[in-house]
């Protein structure tokens, strides 16, 4: 069997192709940005792709894209694709856990590290690419919302570029004015539009969400994503995320973000000017749009994208969201404006009800309780460095963890 040859041999890496890391290759985001890159082979090298346990998948891309290295955070997937690659004869490096994630967030032959893992888990990997003065492009939110600041304070520091791929941040950025600095508002900007599908329980009579499945949840009327962000949207506390992001992001205070339901999803964000202008970015709602501007930018790409035809759309609608149908947003500003740890509590109670549902422990309303539950019993820090940060959000799943079990386990029994 002839060893096919590895983008990492190829001399071109030398000729100012960048090379490019996916942290969460085998996920949604990962996904898409495999099919951008393969459209640029002249400009973009894959380094090196990684996942937590989809052993087959990541097996599969490491065939297609015979990337140098391959990581797998779980040790006992690791053996196995080692094993399968071993078989193949293909030159893949196989590693494993937190410590491989952290080497190929930060080899000196890439350039571009793009963030796709879901949740926490993403923080230290991307906090390492960050460091290492990588062009970072951020679609993995959880950890900036837990610590947007320290990525913000790292960046200045390692002079890395840090690159929105959330649509809407993505689409705030473009329209941000020439010579913008992340994480400092420019005084020019007065208000930012952020803006929202809806989910798919927008139109639902709300009597109905106690009883709504995962398979429900995460049937999103407009993007096909992984199913944490899916739940995320549904509940709306994927927007209370994201507005605690664009405020890291864009050093806006939570007063200055107005989150405006529009469910045709094209319009990906707004910014209004002091002088009355209102910049937006329009685009088919398709993840390659902002995945091909973060890579290229401030050049231009193809991405794969269909031209978005105004004739077809007929109209945007734009409406206020339901705070009290949705009460995770309003947990979100809550939490926004507490500063501290608060956003931290927040999300990795989020992420704790969130999986409790999807495993069918709880149901869909019991979501919004579990965070509210966990944000009043457990004091928030006002020190958030990254210790601080880190520890708050162990205890913020162990309070959310026993609430979860001893009080609402046993009362959504029977939740198919
Ligand atoms: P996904 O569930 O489809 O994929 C997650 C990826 O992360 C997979 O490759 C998985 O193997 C890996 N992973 C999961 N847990 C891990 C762990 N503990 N350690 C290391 N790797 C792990 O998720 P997704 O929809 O692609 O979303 C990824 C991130 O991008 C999320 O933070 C999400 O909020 C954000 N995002 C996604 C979209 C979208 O359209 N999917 C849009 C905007 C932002
Ligand atoms: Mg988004």
């Amino acid at each position: 069997m002839t060893t096919p040859k590895n983008n990492f041999t190829d001399e071109r890496a030398n000729h100012g192709v960048r090379g490019v890391t996916i942290l969460g290759s085998t996920g949604s985001i990962g996904i898409n940005t495999l099919d951008v890159l393969a459209r640029h082979p002249d400009r973009y090298r894959i380094m090196a792709l990684t996942a937590n346990t989809q052993v087959e998948r990541l097996f599969e891309q490491c065939q297609k894209y015979l990337p140098p290295k391959a990581v797998m955070l779980d040790p006992h997937s690791a053996i196995r694709l080692k094993e399968k690659v071993r078989k193949s004869g293909i030159a893949v490096e196989v590693l494993s856990g937190i410590e491989g994630l952290n080497t190929v967030a930060t080899h000196l032959r890439t350039h571009i590290v793009v963030a796709a893992i879901v949740g926490a888990a993403g923080l230290m990997p991307t906090l390492a690419a960050v460091r290492a003065k990588k062009r970072v492009l951020l679609a993995n939110k959880e950890p900036l919302v837990m610590s947007g600041h320290i990525f913000i304070n790292e960046a200045r520091a390692s002079g890395a570029e840090l690159i929105p791929v959330d649509s809407e941040h993505n689409a705030i950025f473009q329209c941000m004015p020439i010579g913008y600095t992340t994480g400092a508002a420019p005084a020019t900007v007065k208000r930012i539009f952020l803006t929202c599908s809806g989910g798919p329980f927008r139109t639902f009579p709300a009597e109905a969400l106690v009883s709504v499945t995962p398979e429900q949840a995460c049937a999103h009327p407009k993007w096909v994503m992984g199913p944490k962000i899916s739940v995320d949207s549904a509940t709306l506390m994927n927007k209370g995320l994201e507005l605690i992001e664009a405020c890291w992001l864009f050093g806006v205070t939570p007063d200055q973000v107005e989150i405006v339901i529009h469910p045709q999803s094209v319009v990906h964000s707004m910014v209004e000017y002091v002088d009355g202008s209102v910049l937006a970015q329009l685009s088919n709602p398709d993840m390659r749009t902002p995945i091909a501007h973060a890579l290229a930018w401030p050049e231009r790409i193809e991405s794969g994208v269909k031209s978005l035809d105004p004739f077809e759309l007929a109209r945007l609608d734009f409406e206020r969201p339901d705070l009290n149908r949705f009460p995770c947003l309003r947990l979100a500003y809550e939490a926004a404006r507490a500063g501290g740890t608060t956003p931290a509590i927040l999300n990795a109670a989020n992420e704790v009800a969130v999986q409790a549902f999807l495993d069918r422990r709880i149901g869909f309303t019991d979501i919004p309780r579990v965070i509210e539950y966990t944000l009043k019993n457990l004091p928030a820090n006002r020190d958030n460095q990254l210790g601080t940060v880190l520890s708050d959000d162990v205890h913020a799943r162990e309070m959310a963890g026993r609430y979860v079990t001893e009080r609402l386990s046993h009362m959504s029994q029977g939740v198919t």
